[in-house]
């Protein structure tokens, strides 16, 4: 069973048709590349994934191992397995770091019907993953992204990610703001938790992120579907030639 399959997926936000067929296959294990030019319809993608509310499917199926996801509301959707990774991420004043990653945890273990994790447990996951993704104690103390840099937000991010293990993590990224140091933070994140099982589908409009997280396959989108798939070597060719020749406006 593939970890991803999108079947013939439309969907629509307010009364425009944004994704026009989007068929999708992740088998366990494959990391799988999505680039296209801005306004192509990747972050569309990646809110219909999520269960964000606005955005209506018309059409087509999503199954997350096999499981139709499209009913679940989105905690139901992360209890099954699936993490994203947006561009803009939210603060929450108030809330220390390591006091999120423990809810975000105990929700998922509560939805899969699991005893809420222990405060030494935690702890222990919290430190290993940590050190291995060079996370600061200190920074986890400190409210959710307030005032966090790029890279602390980055590293925010992976360490839920690496705590919650995914079936399949989706990363939106712009690039943009993202400096080297950042850059290492995820691609360590998600190298981390290739294990021959979780797939993970990483959004981007540069071939830059693809250096330091090598995709098994890469797909372009253009106007609402994937329209070329291809090993690698496409994302450079993709960097080389623009998306010029797959319609739409320039970039
Ligand atoms: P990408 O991530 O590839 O840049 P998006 O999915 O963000 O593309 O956007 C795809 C298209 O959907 C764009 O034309 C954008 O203007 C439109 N769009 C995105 N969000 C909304 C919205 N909330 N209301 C109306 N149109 C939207
Ligand atoms: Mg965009
Ligand atoms: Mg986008």
């Amino acid at each position: 069973t593939p970890v991803l399959e999108i079947r013939n997926l439309h969907a629509r936000i307010e009364d425009r048709e944004i994704l026009k067929g989007v068929n999708l296959i992740i088998p366990p294990g494959e990391v799988h590349a999505i680039m296209g030019r801005n306004g192509s319809g990747k972050s569309t993608l990646s809110y219909v994934l999520a269960g964000k509310e606005d955005y209506e499917v018309t059409e087509g199926e999503i199954l997350l191992n096999g499981e139709n996801i499209l009913d679940m509301e989105p905690d139901e959707r992360a209890a099954a397995g699936l993490f994203l990774a947006f561009q803009y991420p939210i603060e929450i004043p108030g809330v220390a770091t390591m006091t999120f990653l423990k809810a975000a945890i105990n929700a998922q273990r509560k939805a899969r019907g699991e005893d809420e994790l222990k405060t030494p447990d935690f702890m222990r996951l919290v430190k290993e993953a940590g050190s291995q993704l060079n996370v600061d104690s200190e920074m986890l103390k400190r409210p959710l992204n307030v005032g966090f840099s790029g890279g602390e937000k980055k590293r925010a991010e992976i360490m839920q990610m690496a705590l919650l293990k995914p079936s399949l993590a989706v990363l939106d990224e712009t690039d943009s703001g993202l400096d080297i140091d950042a850059l290492q933070v995820v691609s360590k994140g998600v190298n981390a938790l290739r294990d021959g099982q979780r797939s993970m589908l990483v959004i981007t409009h540069y071939q830059r992120l693809l250096n330091h997280i090598v995709p098994d396959v890469v797909h372009v989108f253009a106007d609402g579907r994937i329209v070329e798939s291809g090993d690698k070597s496409l994302a450079l060719k993709l960097e080389a030639e623009g998306y010029a020749n797959y319609g739409g406006e320039a970039a």
